[in-house]
């Protein structure tokens, strides 16, 4: 149980209170859950949303775990709302999720994008420093933009040479496109937050840890459009596949798919946060990569393996024309750029906290399309059975 639980240093873990705002989304329903499973820790949980977390806000019944009295929702929009400065004092640790990260809002909403991943990020920032409170602040691995290598001759030798792609936490440089490659709007906003936070820490004391996510994937990322999100909008590429897989539509490679990622499972990012909740004299003061560089694929890759993987859950065989290319003016508008390649160097991490990613790309992709076939596969017959109104 949770009590004699100790740190990574043999220290026992005492019980606190966590403001964590953002809390009603992806990355903070896993977080939530495992707090609440896990750990004796207390949530004040923040976000205008809260359908992915309603399991855990509903009584739990009794026995030592029960999260019932650990977890309370406030709904506020962090914009525009006072009470967000008194929960930031009734806890002891503030971790700060919120932000609009879909890539096709980058160049779309480039307005709302820095706004909600610079302006609305800073009172959060200034009222952990006032009130002397530990902060966990949820960049991106965006913010390191290209890669030194994609500027080399397409046949340079040098682009094997892991110096010019794999990104450091503090020696690789942040490498953005054109102001008119409104892509990068989010990266340039989560860039700046990020050197306020390190000011602060420098200049005020403040005791705070970046977190810079490569691309966490699992159950209940984003939206399935139609279903439990907008007809057209766009979710991140792991429910865009999702979407196509589950409807018998080609996925869609933008600019052929070259570009590559490296995907972690949303359960073992988890298990890093943890570390770094519990831990806060070896994660107070870094920046850290959270990814796994095992599992680096290029999109059309990714749209290979995930094809192959819903057939096997599903019992469905694939379609004939499994993908198809699209622009990525066509797929996302003007204004559209891409990193090309996202490699984690695992060392600060690794030595901070001992961590490692565990899951392989195949084995997440099984677990997460499973899940996406149990929750949308007979909402999807049902809205493509319904005659469409003339
Ligand atoms: P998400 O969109 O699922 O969650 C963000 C949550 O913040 C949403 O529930 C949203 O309602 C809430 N929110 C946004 N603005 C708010 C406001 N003004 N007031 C209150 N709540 C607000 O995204 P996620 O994948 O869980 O990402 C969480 C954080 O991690 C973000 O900061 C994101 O930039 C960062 N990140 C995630 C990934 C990833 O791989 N998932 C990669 C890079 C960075
Ligand atoms: N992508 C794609 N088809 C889609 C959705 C995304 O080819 O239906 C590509 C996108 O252009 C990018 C990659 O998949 O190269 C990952 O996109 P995602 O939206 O997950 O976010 P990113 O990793 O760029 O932040």
């Amino acid at each position: 149980m949770a009590s004699g639980r100790v740190d990574l240093d043999g220290n026992p873990i005492k019980p606190i209170t966590i403001c964590m705002i953002g809390a009603g989304g992806f990355i903070g329903s896993h977080l939530c859950e495992k707090l609440m499973n896990e750990t004796p820790h207390r949530v004040l949980a923040v976000d205008v949303y809260n359908d992915k977390i309603k399991q855990l806000l509903e009584p739990s019944g009794s026995g030592e775990l029960s999260w019932a009295d650990r977890i309370q929702f406030h709904r506020l929009n962090i914009k525009n709302d006072s009470r967000l400065e008194g929960l930031i004092k009734m806890a002891d640790l503030t971790i700060n999720l919120a932000a609009i990260c879909t890539p096709a809002d980058y160049n779309t909403r480039p307005l709302d994008t820095i706004y909600s991943n610079f302006i609305d990020a800073l009172p959060v920032v200034k009222y952990c420093s006032e009130n002397s409170k530990r902060l966990i602040h949820f960049s991106t691995c965006e913010v390191y933009g290209k890669t030194i290598g994609c500027f080399l001759p397409k046949d340079s030798p040098l682009r094997q040479d892991p110096a010019y792609y794999v990104l450091k936490e503090d020696a690789s440089p942040c490498i953005f496109g054109p102001i008119e490659k409104q892509r990068w709007s989010y990266a340039c906003a989560k860039q700046l937050i990020e050197r306020l936070i390190y000011a602060e820490g420098a200049e005020n004391g403040l005791e705070f840890t970046i977190v810079r996510p490569f691309n966490w994937i699992g159950p209940r990322m984003d939206f399935i459009p139609g279903i439990d999100g907008p007809s057209e909008g766009v979710p991140r590429v792991l429910a865009c596949f999702s979407n196509n897989l589950l409807r018998r539509e080609p996925l869609k490679l933008v600019d052929g798919g070259q570009s590559q990622r490296t995907f972690i499972y949303i359960k073992d990012a988890i298990e890093a946060v943890l570390l770094m909740i519990e831990n806060p004299a070896r994660a107070n003061g870094q920046i850290f990569n959270v990814g796994n560089p095992n599992n680096e694929v290029t999109v059309r890759q990714l749209a290979e393996m995930m094809t192959q993987v819903y057939s096997k859950v599903s019992g469905e065989s694939s379609i004939e024309t499994p993908s198809v290319d699209v622009s990525s003016k066509e797929f996302y508008g003007e204004g559209y750029d891409d990193s090309d390649k996202r490699i984690p160097d695992m060392t600060i991490i690794n030595r901070q906290l001992g961590w490692n990613p565990k899951t392989s790309l195949w084995d997440l992709l099984e677990s997460t399309l499973t899940y996406q076939h149990r929750t949308y596969a007979e909402a999807i017959k049902k809205a493509i059975s319904k005659p469409v109104a003339s």
